[in-house]
C-alpha cells in the first residue's frame, strides 16, 4: 500500500540527548513479540542486561527505573540498545515513536506532537496541506463509503484562505459543519474529570476559556488545528463521525490558545511545549480523547 506523509515529515530527526522532554521517561514501553525473539538471542554482554530488564507481568515491557526512566536510557540521554546493537534492535514502539498512521484508500503517516521536536516542526511548517508519497507500507486499502480526506481538504481550504482573518476562518469551519460552541463550564467539567500523566496539568487545563485568543499565535494555532484534523478526522467513518472528530480538534485548538494566553506564551518553543502537553495528556489517552469527542 502506498504511504504518504506531510511535506515536513522527512525533516524530522529525534534529537536524543538534546531532548528536553524525552519520550524514554514516563511511559511504559512494550516489547513486541518479534523484537523479543531478537533480544532472547542476545545472551551475553549488554544483551543480558536487556533480557534482565524485561517484565512479563502482562504484555512484555521494560521495567522502568527511578523517575520512570527507561532502563536503557543512559545518563547522557542516549539509548544503550542503539549504542550497543544499532537502531535495528529497537522495539517497534521506540522505532515508530512519534509516528502515527491513518488508513483510508491510501496509508498516511504523521508525527505526533507529544514529541516536542515534532511539535516544533509541525507548528513551523506552512505547507501542512501538502502530502507526498514516501514509500510503501503493509496494509489493505479500505472499502470506503465516506472519505475523510476529502472533508479534510475542505477544512484546509477554509484555513488556507488568506483573504480572511484567522478568527473568521474558525467561525466558518464552525458554521459549515454546524458545530456548536458550548459554555466554558461544560468543557472545564470534562477537563477536570480526565486522567492525567502529570497532575499539575489538570490545574493548567483549568485555564480553558473560549474567549482566550492568543494574539500573535494565529499561524501556530492554524497549523496545530490542521495537525489535529489530519490525525483525528481522516479515518472518520461518515459525515457525522467527521463532525464529532472535528469538534474535538477545534476544542484542542481552543485549549492550546487558552494555555498560551494563561502562560503568556507566543513563541514557537513555548507553543510547541504547550501543544506537546495537550498531545500527551489528551491524544495519547484513548479514554481522554473519547471523553472529549461527543
Ligand atoms: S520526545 Fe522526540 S526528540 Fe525527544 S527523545 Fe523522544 S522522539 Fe526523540
Amino acid at each position: 500500500m502506498k504511504l504518504y506523509a506531510p511535506k515536513y515529515y522527512n525533516q524530522f530527526k529525534c534529537i536524543a540527548d538534546k531532548c528536553e522532554h524525552s519520550c524514554c521517561i514516563g511511559w511504559e514501553i512494550d516489547v513486541d513479540p518479534e523484537t523479543l525473539e531478537k533480544y532472547k538471542a542476545l545472551e551475553c554482554g549488554y544483551g543480558k542486561s536487556i533480557n534482565d530488564s524485561i517484565s512479563f507481568d502482562g504484555d512484555a515491557h521494560f521495567k522502568l527505573c527511578a523517575h520512570d526512566r527507561c532502563p536503557h536510557l543512559d545518563e547522557r540521554g542516549l539509548c544503550k540498545i542503539i549504542l550497543n546493537f544499532g537502531e535495528d534492535y529497537l522495539c517497534n514502539i521506540c522505532r515508530e515513536h512519534p509516528r502515527f498512521y491513518n488508513y483510508t484508500d491510501i496509508a498516511e503517516v504523521g508525527l505526533g506532537m507529544s514529541c516536542r521536536e515534532a511539535a516544533r516542526l509541525v507548528l513551523s511548517s506552512t505547507d501542512y496541506a501538502k502530502t507526498e508519497e514516501i514509500g510503501n507500507v503493509d496494509g489493505k486499502k479500505a472499502e470506503l463509503t465516506f472519505n475523510g480526506r476529502v472533508e479534510r481538504e475542505r477544512v484546509y481550504s477554509i484555513l488556507q484562505n488568506d483573504g480572511i482573518a484567522y478568527c473568521d476562518k474558525l467561525q466558518k469551519v464552525h458554521s459549515e459543519y454546524e458545530i456548536e460552541l458550548l459554555d466554558d463550564a461544560f468543557y472545564i467539567d470534562l477537563l477536570s474529570e480526565l486522567e492525567y500523566l502529570d497532575e499539575s496539568h489538570r490545574e493548567l487545563f483549568m485555564n480553558y476559556s473560549a474567549d482566550k485568543r492568543a494574539v500573535g499565535t494565529e499561524a501556530y494555532l492554524e497549523r496545530a488545528l490542521a495537525y489535529f484534523v489530519y490525525r483525528h478526522c481522516t479515518e472518520a467513518l461518515d459525515f457525522e463521525d467527521f463532525r464529532a472528530r472535528l469538534a474535538f480538534c477545534l476544542f484542542c485548538e481552543r485549549l492550546l490558545s487558552s494555555l498560551a494566553v494563561s502562560q503568556g506564551v507566543c513563541d514557537l518553543n513555548g507553543m510547541a511545549t504547550l501543544a506537546s502537553i495537550i498531545s500527551e495528556e489528551i491524544e495519547y489517552s484513548e479514554n481522554n480523547t473519547e471523553s472529549l469527542t461527543y
